[in-house]
């Protein structure tokens, strides 16, 4: 049925080549189509869909098809497709979509296409202008973007796509995260002021837009699609909204003849299958339903959470199938467990399957619809069409039943909407005006529903009212500002009380009206832009809304009214919150209301006459009682009212809403008094301004102490009154309306009305002091003083605030400056601060940026310091002390830092009045004020009680205000004259009451001597402006300075003069005493932190070796020599510590005579896996990780940190056993939140709080004997090089291993005979090789561990039985081992109750596959080497072993032991993670290990840092691996069995020497940490001999054969490389090598070469090709690292003080290299020399010839082995632009959940990897079994860190520290933006770009490993905020 004719209209040029994607599909993200070359293919076709639509298209054909054709059709089809299984397993419910696709879709769309779909969307699609609208909808988190230049308003946003090919990029742009719902607002002409179109969309624009696309469309196809579009929303409509389970629409139901055999469909078997289904509520808890569905369906914690997750994102689950009964079952135990304790219970609902069925493919449906309109703008024309006919009806119908759908059924019919109808200009204005009629209705549902705002059909309001013609339209044609406002004003209505709003608290009412104040943000929306042209119909339509406004603010005028307490306090605190709440929210309305009435003349008129009688109506009976008050010759008639005994009020809208309309009068030539405003019960200017007076009045009383009682209610709502959140519509409308009414009003009468209702009358008049003091108590004086204080701060605000644009003569712009100003004076501020301090205009801009440059200089951020802004010089002048935005402690701050300034400046100490900005001309009258009699009077009163001794009605404070308020006549004064205008003549009316002399009289009183300065300014400034109008100065235009200076007061200028020219000299005197102290005291500071980084410590190392005798030359520091034969000695000096909890001082040195008791440092020990080259590799088993050998790829570790500070061990265990039976008393909850885990014996250092988990026991320096040796005569005899090497070979030899599955040397004395018995005897058993087999003999050539070259293995003779015995033996043992002889008490009592010993034995004993080593007596290989070599080479060796400089050990006491035996069992317990094991045999070896690793990162740390290797090493690394290594070198003498020793010794020996298939190959050693393990357990080899490291001639050999295979690893891992850089390099680095000593390294670089070439022949690996100098170069660089941590080694073990090169404050890494080699006592001129040896050859062939090794180097680089051995970890790289980042994890999705966004996205730094972090949805159970369930980032952690984790919380911008499970903290994230600032949760949302020095530091933090104590650190500080559950992030 290939319609043909259909097709040919289509161009045959869109026949091309592109690609179809499928329109189900959800991810349809661009619409390219795939062309399919047969158009039409009925193979693929469902046959019966092939005739089915056929049929359909006949039926349509002839006229006959209609909607129910295709209903029947999916009646029968759609549950056999989306019908849940009965039983199934709900989670995991999956439909056939490909069936669906095939049977429904296919032939929806074949239908409605007249043939092959694909080709007909194109071609729709080809007719479509390319869109011009991007509208592209955000789903929850994603990132948007606005434009602060061009965006009409903060809701406009653009997606990331559109704004990367945008303009605003490069503007002044904000990043936010979408709550979901909004779209991209690119190519709206109304959202954007400029750049409306990003790169992708003026492409749409170009294209002209005339024609309408339908019209290019055979009709019969528009016929079809709207056919199909109507089927499809009249289907999801009656489907998605069905209320009642089981009903369904009567032609979709089940019906008899189904049930017949002959009916093709199974539709009859779903007659008995239901489900449960749980719906999504915001009441209860995730918790709550977890627990509930555990309980009510019998599911696991897991699935619970699975379920919860799932309806928490879908609003709504099945949670069960199955039949009716056992599904009602469910429902009703669901609903009695959520309904307990009286709440309303979950929503649970039985339906149908089939039901079901139908609403899953609704739901499809909906998706294909959405995915259809999306593409071309005919299908969505057509859709507008069908939704607008019949008025909308399915529009409302949606609208009507929204609240009862689902999550994701009302998310997508508002996404259906959204790409339906908003996309096109006509149908968005249609969809609004429906939108609007049912408004009321729709917000009411919301308000008893109880899903978020998003996801309610109102949140669509913000798409539609934003745009201001659509929201001109609704005003003026759908009177929306009444519809939206009667919703709101109904629900108040229902709170009026006295006709007053009273909102209560706490009340189940609350929450309804928070929702309903949605209204209010939609209310802002529509008058966001006011109109250009008015109408009728707007007009009428405005002030129809603008009169229900005046309604809502007079019931809010005066409500939460307050009485003053007197006699006893509030008894409880009233509410106010909600009062607040509500004005903020209006506050954003009111300004919008003013700019609209103000806008046109008409609309003002009205809007002030209605306004005026609404005014007029609040004018109750209290207002008109008056009396008649009389002060001078004015007699005024006042309102009767008394502010500290009647009611009062804060809220006073309608009076602010007044006062900002009157500023507007004067631009239409009306004022208050214009006849047009003639209004019945208009109030008089007195009784408009008395409300707010009264509230002035109050706060006055407040501060003066009288409402003491009314608790803090009261003082919050002042705060808020005040603060800049609110202030705007309340304190500055009040100060607006008062100097309102101060033009109004005679000034005089004006003042007596501020008077009486200040309650000042009677303090006005002259007798006060006689006449009315004499009652009144000291209370009452102190009361009035202030009020005299209050009353003259008012009068000044008055007059001198006038930085509001329309009062004075100023633009917006220098309103914002001045606040800044005023700001600034304070301090000097970063731009977060300063932006939050200033008040926010409509759009949530504070206008700074603009103004900000002109009065302040940024201060670029120094170091970890924010960038600050600081004031210019030339606007100090402006600063006004008594600003009324000041809060009190501004006020004073303030005025502290501005005379200091002045003071330092050598200036007056006094801030005079700035002089303002003139009034506007109807303002211009308040400057009578200044020059009235009363305010004479009142000024005269204060300056004359001021010269009064027994005054007590004065203060300072008015003096000072009533200084300023002259300062402020005579600066008004001055204007006048300069304007020649001789209104205004303070002078000469102050004559009336001598001003001028009483301000003299006042010189030199007591009482003045606070503001002497601003009196002798005053007096100055008088003179001037007399001089002004008396005409003496020539020069109209005079500065301040010049009128100082003309002052002809000139007794008064000279003295004022001579005190200045004093105080500069005493100024500068004092200047630099202070420069001279701050000095000292920077010094003393700098000792301090010194001293306090060292309490303990006195310097260790003597600069000059003092022992030595030899002359003191230049040379000597470069002769120091650590190790070897030639070893500088020197005497260890003792050293003291003060132990930090008795202050006790002891020392710990010379292991002889009386030493101190022992002492110890606090140390942290912590798995790691920082320096891991390999993040694929982990232990797995810690149980039986053989610790060895450290791999050579650092892929594990243990590091060791101490915070320096020495404690006596007797003190160290008192101070832990207190914190720790503290914490254990603590309940558990409590302690969960503390910053360390006493559960892993964590504490903290009790003076610097660095957190800790062990005692670090300080112990004598190794060499001490070798020291005092070295003045005997002995010579020691010198061992070869080859000798050494021979003797180690019968070490090996003669060894016996023994193979057995039970740990013999686990075994306790008694076994452990019985294996040496066996060793002894065992010649007859000793085979050649042998299997490592469970205690059977088995003679085989297979290699075993370490069981290579020549080494006998003994296979113990015990059969299985006997191992039975002994692994019998083992667990009766266990109980005694448990508990040790001298055991440590402390630090494992615990674990040990836990764990029970039972665990410890199987530790170890499940696995032994290295067997027990023991090594021959010594005088047995004494004979061997005698046998083999010579008897010098005998006696040699032997005296490396008997050598008393290394075998005198120092005596350790006891409790020394003690501490160093649990120090020992720390490491190995915290370091592998496993239970505690006293005896374990891997102690020492973990001991050693740590060593390694800690050298290795404090290595690379100095390296990362480019520090030489000893420079800037802070004390607590300096005493940290001083203590470390010294204890690592006497750790056989602590172990419990030394034969551990022996083996590890031996086993390590036969892996170097012997090598062998068990034993890893060299390439995976690190080498440093074979030589660290050798030189300190070979001392110890033999049994019965106790030796220690001393650097000797061995120690020195050991370190050439580790050296060598460093070499051989760097040799036969090289790979040459040839870039240009490296030529040039080379060419430096040659020059400079050459100059040393060319010759040798030439030799050197030849040498290499052939040992290069010698060791790949070896391996079987191809020759290479290399440049000898270049390779030289790449050996010297890389093994300068080995080098290194050998240097750092051997100077903490040995003493011997390291070369000053080593401190240097310049790293030069090549000289470095020469200067290690020196020091290690290696030849410096040339490797060669080292190492051209036979014997050591032999070794390399050994480790070369090895088959591995081959394999390796292939794979060199990945991860089997390592081949950048120089390479220090990075945190993984960030784009410098936080904004990719943003954009790159918006598409992140959970890992857990298909498909869906995680709502925390969150990267790990150190492998990048990215996380589903703190959700329900990625939580695992860690560790397994234990139902303890951790969130993604610490389960991530576990693994990747070792428990350690930093990440990257990337939507909110904030680093996460996590540690140890439950610990964690937040950081400083590395994103700054321009002004230096971090934005932890993109609160502002400016530019972010990465800061590397930030980045760097976070990366120090982490390389060093103190993210533990970083993380202790923070937590301690921030103790009491509210506990984060920091395992579940
Ligand atoms: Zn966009
Ligand atoms: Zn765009
Ligand atoms: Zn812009
Ligand atoms: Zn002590
Ligand atoms: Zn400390
Ligand atoms: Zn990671
Ligand atoms: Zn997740």
């Amino acid at each position: 049925m290939n319609d043909v004719s259909l097709l040919v209209w289509i161009p045959l040029r869109f026949a091309v080549d592109e690609s179809s994607v499928s329109l189900l599909s959800e991810k349809v993200t661009d619409y390219l189509i795939v062309f399919v070359q047969e158009s039409f293919d009925h193979d693929i076709m469902d046959p019966n869909v092939c005739e089915l639509v056929d049929q359909w298209h006949a039926l349509h054909k002839e006229g006959r098809f209609s909607p129910l054709n295709i209903r029947e059709y999916w009646r029968v089809k759609v549950p056999e497709i989306y019908s849940p299984q009965q039983n199934c397993n709900c989670l995991r419910i999956s439909y056939d979509e490909e069936l669906a696709q095939k049977l429904l879709f296919d032939a929806l769309e074949r239908f409605m296409c007249g043939g092959d779909p694909s080709q007909v969307y194109q071609t729709l699609r080809q007719l479509d202008n390319p869109p011009s609208l991007c509208g592209r909808v955000f789903k929850n988190g994603d990132p948007t973007y606005g434009c602060r230049d061009c965006g009409m308003d903060p809701t406009c946003v653009l997606c990331a796509d559109c704004f990367k090919n945008s303009a605003h990029c490069k503007h002044r742009y904000k990043i936010s995260t979408s709550s979901g719902g909004g779209y991209c607002d690119c190519g709206d002409r109304e959202a954007w002021k400029t750049d409306v179109f990003c790169h992708i969309h003026i492409k749409g624009q170009m294209v002209q837009q005339n024609e309408n696309p339908l019209e290019k469309i055979p009709s019969d196809l528009t016929e079809r699609i709207q056919l199909v579009f109507d089927t499809i929303l009249q289907y999801a409509k009656e489907l998605l909204t069905i209320e009642e389970a089981f009903s369904i629409p009567k032609d979709l139901e089940l019906r008899d003849s189904d049930k017949e055999p002959t009916n093709m469909s199974s539709l009859y078997d779903y007659k008995d299958t239901f489900v449960t289904m749980l719906y999504n509520d915001e009441t209860h808890t995730y918790d709550q339903v977890i627990t509930t569905l555990e309980r009510a369906i019998e599911c696991t914690q897991k699935e619970a959470v699975a379920y919860a997750t799932s309806i928490d994102r879908e609003g709504r689950c099945i949670v069960r199938c199955s039949d009716f009964h056992n599904c009602s079952t469910s429902k009703t135990l669901m609903e009695k467990h959520t309904s307990r304790g009286g709440g309303r219970p979950l929503k649970v609902q039985v339906m149908h399957s089939y039901v079901i069925a139908h609403q899953v493919f609704a739901s499809r449906l909906l998706t294909w619809l959405h995915n259809i309109l999306e593409s071309a703008q005919a299908f969505r024309l057509i859709f507008s069409d069908i939704v607008n006919k019949d008025g909308g009806s399915i529009v409302e119908n949606i609208i009507w039943t929204d609240t009862k759908m689902w999550k994701t059924a009302r998310v997508q019919w508002h996404r259906l909407f959204i790409s339906g109808m908003l996309m096109d200009q006509e149908s968005k204005k249609m969809f609004a005006r429906i939108f609007t009629k049912h408004y009321s209705k729709m917000m009411k549902d919301f308000i008893l529903d109880d899903h978020d705002h998003a996801v309610s059909v109102a949140s669509l309001g913000v798409q539609l009212f934003t745009m201001p013609t659509i929201a001109h339209m609704l005003v003026a044609e759908e009177d929306v500002l009444v519809r939206l406002l009667n919703t709101f004003l109904s629900e108040c209505e229902k709170k009026l009380k006295d006709d007053k709003l009273a909102l209560e608290h706490r009340s189940s009412n609350t929450s309804s009206f928070r929702r309903i104040q949605y209204i209010l943000y939609d209310l802002k929306y529509l008058l966001g832009v006011k109109p250009e042209v008015w109408t009728d119909d707007l007009r009428r339509g405005f002030l129809h809304g603008y009169n229900l406004i005046l309604r809502l603010l007079s019931m809010m005028q005066g409500m939460d009214p307050m009485i003053r307490q007197v006699g006893t306090h509030m008894e409880y605190e009233p509410e106010w919150e909600s009062a607040f709440n509500l004005h903020i929210k209006l506050a954003a309305v009111i300004p919008l209301v003013i700019d609209w009435a103000a806008s046109d003349r008409i609309v003002l008129i009205k809007a002030y006459r209605l306004l005026l009688r609404e005014l007029g109506e609040t004018c109750t009976e209290d207002m008109k009682r008056r009396y008649v008050r009389e002060l001078l010759d004015y007699s005024v008639s006042c309102i009767e009212y008394d502010v500290s005994s009647a009611p009062v009020s804060i809220h006073l809208p309608l009076s602010r809403i007044a006062a900002g309309l009157t500023l507007h009068l004067d631009k239409y030539g009306l004022n208050y008094n214009s006849p047009e405003f003639h209004v019945k019960g208009k109030p008089s200017p007195e009784e408009l301004m008395e409300p707010v007076l009264r509230t002035q009045v109050m706060i006055a009383q407040v501060h003066a102490g009288m409402w003491r009682r009314n608790g803090f209610s009261l003082i919050n709502q002042i705060y808020f009154y005040h603060n800049v959140r609110c202030r705007q519509e309340m304190l500055d409308r009040d100060v607006m309306l008062l100097q309102i009414a101060a033009t109004l009003i005679d000034s005089n009468e004006f003042l007596i009305h501020l008077l009486n209702r200040f309650n000042l009358m009677s303090w006005a008049r002259e007798d006060y002091e006689i006449n009315y003091l004499r009652g009144n108590d000291e209370d009452n004086m102190r009361q009035t003083v202030v009020l005299v204080e209050e009353y003259l701060q008012l009068v000044m605000t008055l007059v001198s605030e006038r930085y509001t644009p329309g009062i004075g003569q100023i633009s917006e712009e220098e309103r914002i400056k001045k606040e800044i100003i005023q700001l600034l004076s304070i301090e000097p501020m970063p731009h977060s601060v300063l932006n939050k301090a200033l008040p926010e205009g409509t759009n949530h801009e504070t206008g700074m940026e603009k103004v900000i440059d002109e009065v302040a200089d940024f201060k670029k951020p120094a170091g970890a310091t924010k960038g600050l802004f600081e004031l210019r010089s030339s606007y100090y002048s402006h600063y006004n002390l008594f600003f009324y935005h000041y809060t009190r402690e501004e006020q004073s701050k303030s005025e502290v830092a501005q005379r200091l300034r002045k003071k330092n400046a050598g200036e007056e100490e006094c801030c005079p009045p700035p002089v303002p900005p003139p009034f506007t001309v109807p303002f211009t009258m308040i400057v009578n004020v200044l020059q009235c009699d009363v305010f004479l009077h009142t000024i005269k009163m204060v300056l004359k009680r001021m010269n009064e001794a027994k005054a007590r009605s004065v203060s300072e404070s008015q003096l000072q205000k009533v200084l300023h308020l002259i300062g402020y006549a005579l600066h008004e004064e001055e204007r006048y004259h300069q304007n020649n205008d001789p209104y205004f003549h303070f002078t000469r009316r102050a004559q009336k009451i001598e001003l001028l002399s009483l301000l003299e009289d006042l010189v030199g009183h007591h009482r003045t001597n606070t503001h002497k300065d601003l009196l002798s300014w005053t007096i100055r400034k008088y003179h001037a402006v007399l001089n002004l109008s008396a005409g003496v100065t020539k020069q109209p235009q005079l500065s301040e300075a010049a009128l100082a200076s003309a002052s002809t007061s000139v007794a008064v200028h000279a003295s004022a003069e001579k005190k200045r020219k004093a105080d500069l000299v005493a100024q500068r005197k004092a200047r630099i005493m202070a420069k001279m102290a701050a000095m000292q005291q920077s010094f003393i500071k700098t000792n301090e932190t010194l001293f306090e980084e060292t309490p303990s410590t006195v310097e260790q190392i003597p600069d000059i070796p003092e022992s030595s005798l030899m002359d003191i030359t230049e040379q000597l520091p470069e002769d120091m020599i650590a190790i070897g034969p030639r070893q500088t000695l020197l005497m260890p000096k003792e050293i003291s510590y003060t132990c930090i909890l008795c202050h006790q001082e002891d020392s710990v040195g010379s292991g002889e005579g009386p030493t101190g008791r022992p002492m110890v440092l606090g140390g942290l020990i912590q798995r790691s896996t920082v320096l891991s080259q390999n993040r694929a590799l982990r232990i797995e088993q810690p149980e039986n990780h053989d610790p060895l050998i450290l791999p050579a790829d650092l892929h594990w570790g243990v590091h060791t940190s101490s915070c320096g500070h020495a404690m006596h061990a007797q003190c160290w265990q008192k101070y832990f056993e207190d914190v720790f039976t503290k914490e254990r008393r603590r309940p558990y909850r409590i302690r969960q939140n503390l910053s360390f885990d006493i559960e892993k014996s964590e504490y903290l250092c009790p003076l610097c709080e660095a957190l800790c988990n062990t005692a670090l026991p300080l112990l004598p320096g190794v060499t001490y004997t070798a020291a005092k040796m070295r003045n005997s005569q002995d010579v020691p005899p010198v061992i070869s090089l080859v000798d050494w090497l021979k003797g180690l070979q019968a070490v090996l030899k003669l060894k016996t291993v023994v193979m057995s599955g039970v740990r013999p040397d686990e075994e306790g004395t008694s076994q452990d005979d019985v294996d040496m018995e066996a060793a002894q005897q065992g010649g007859s058993v000793v085979t050649s090789r042998a299997v490592p087999s469970f205690g059977i003999t088995v003679p085989t050539t297979a290699g075993s561990v370490g069981g290579g070259g020549s080494a006998s293995v003994v296979v113990s003779r015990l059969g299985p039985g006997t191992a039975a015995v002994g692994r019998h033996q083992s667990q009766g043992a266990g109980g005694l081992r448990g508990r040790p002889p001298h055991g440590p008490k402390l630090h494992h009592h615990k674990k040990h109750k836990k764990g029970g010993d039972g665990k410890e034995e199987k530790e170890e004993s499940q696995n032994c596959t290295e067997g027990t080593w023991t090594s021959a007596p010594f005088p047995k290989v004494r004979l061997e080497i005698m046998a083999s070599s010579s008897l010098e080479a005998a006696d040699a060796f032997s005296f490396l072993f008997n050598h008393p400089a290394s075998t005198t050990i120092p005596v350790i006491e006891p409790q020394t032991s003690e501490m160093m035996g649990n120090f020992a069992h720390a490491v190995y317990m915290h370091g592998l993670g496993v239970n505690p094991n006293l005896s374990s045999r891997r102690i020492p070896l973990m001991v050693w290990d740590t060593v390694a690793y800690t050298i290795h990162t404090l290595e690379q740390t100095q390296r990362n840092a480019n520090r030489a290797l000893l420079t800037s090493l802070s004390s607590r690394q300096h005493d940290c691996l001083a203590a470390l290594v010294k204890f690592a070198a006497h750790v056989p003498s602590c172990v419990k069995k030394k034969q551990h020793i022996e083996a590890a010794s031996l086993r390590l020996l036969s892996v170097v020497f012997e090598g062998g298939e068990s034993s890893p190959c060299f390439l995976e050693w690190d080498t440093f940490s074979v030589l660290v393990t050798l030189s300190l357990s070979l001392p110890s080899v033999f049994p019965n001999i106790q030796g220690m490291a001393i650097g000797s001639a061995q120690d020195l050999y050991l370190l050439q054969v580790c050296f060598l295979a460093h070499l051989v690893q760097l040799l036969i891992t090289y790979e040459p490389q040839t870039t240009e850089m490296d030529v040039d390099l080379d060419y430096e680095t040659n020059d400079l090598c050459e100059e040393q000593s060319s010759s040798s390294t030439n030799s050197d670089a030849s040498w290499l070469v052939s040992v290069l070439t010698c060791c790949r022949a070896l391996a079987n690996l191809n020759p290479l090709n290399v440049e000898p100098q270049r390779l030289l170069d790449y050996i010297k660089e890389n093994c300068l690292p080995f080098l290194r941590c050998c240097g750092l080694f051997f100077h903490f073990l040995t003493e011997v003080p390291t070369p000053e090169e080593l401190q240097s404050s310049v790293w030069v890494p090549e000289s470095e290299f020469y200067c290690l080699l020196r020091y290690l006592g290696l030849s410096m001129n040339s490797l060669r020399s080292t190492f051209d040896n036979p014997a050591l050859m032999e070794l390399v062939n050994r480790w070369c010839s090895d088959n591995r090794v081959g394999t390796l180097v292939a794979g060199a680089g990945s991860e089997g082995c390592v081949q950048s051995w120089m390479r220090i970890n990075q945190l993984v790289s960030l784009p410098p632009d936080y904004s990719e980042l943003i954009n790159t994890v918006s598409q992140f999705p959970c890992p857990a959940s298909s498909g869906d966004d995680s709502r925390t996205p969150t990267m790990c730094l150190v492998c990048g990897k990215m996380l589903c972090s703190q959700s329900y949805c990625c939580q695992t159970e860690f560790p397994e079994g234990s139902r303890h369930m951790v969130g993604a980032c610490t389960y991530h952690a576990h693994h990747c860190g070792a428990g350690t984790g930093i990440f990257l919380r990337v939507r909110e911008c904030k680093i996460l520290l996590l540690s140890g499970k439950i610990k964690g903290c937040f950081v400083n994230p590395p994103y700054l933006d321009e002004y230096g600032e971090t934005d932890q949760g993109l609160k502002r949302g400016n530019p972010l770009h990465l800061d590397n020095v930030q980045y760097g530091r976070l990366h120090a933090i982490w390389l060093s490993h103190a993210i533990p104590d970083t993380i202790a650190h923070t937590m301690e500080s921030n103790s009491n905020v509210v506990a984060t559950e920091w395992q579940h992030l």
